[in-house]
């Protein structure tokens, strides 16, 4: 048998074309052909992160014919950046404004590709222009300091003392590591 792991993955995604495939599936065909497999669902990620694969849910891809997505190193395929938004109901995590009055969203990589964050659903979140600019000038921890303090100020002007012990433990492991 000369095909390789990964190329028996592709081969089964490409005879069903379209079609929505989970990871057992995907695991116990090539289980049938490698008994020995080690991490066979690996090579399905590693085949999702280079662009050949697309994402449905978690555990569960498909190969749409001629689709090429950009590798997950590089910025939010168009598909992806969706698929933020709409988990996020179109809306900032931080601010809660979005698309419903009027706020442009954008797509941000909770670990920024500099630090090898990668371009996928469970990095990316959805922020407004006040907050992506935020983050992008501050950097995630300075954003953190800021926001938590902000969280803080107005914890305390509305009295909710757990919200309020929270971001005082947050501050205080941010100055304990530095930041
Ligand atoms: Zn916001």
């Amino acid at each position: 048998m000369a095909k390789n792991i990964s190329q028996t993955i592709k081969e089964y995604f490409d005879n069903n074309p379209n079609r929505e495939i989970t990871q057992e599936e995907v695991v116990s065909h090539v289980f049938k052909f490698f008994p020995n497999a080690r991490d066979p669902w690996r090579v399905t990620r590693k085949l999702y992160e280079e662009g050949y694969l697309v994402k449905v849910s978690r555990g569960v891809y498909k190969r749409i014919p001629g689709y090429q997505a950009q590798p997950v190193d590089a910025p939010f395929p168009d598909e992806v950046r969706q698929q933020i938004f709409e988990r996020d109901n179109y809306r900032c995590v931080v601010c809660g404004n979005g698309l419903h009055n009027g706020y442009e969203i954008h797509a941000d990589h909770i670990i920024p590709l500099s630090k090898d964050g990668k371009s996928i659903l469970e990095n990316g979140q959805t922020l407004c222009s006040e907050h992506n600019m935020m983050k992008k000038n501050y950097g995630t921890t300075d954003f953190l300091r800021r926001y938590s303090m902000k969280m803080l100020e107005i914890a305390r002007e509305i009295g909710d003392n757990e919200t309020e012990a929270l971001f005082e433990e947050i501050l205080k492991i941010l100055d304990k590591h530095g930041y």
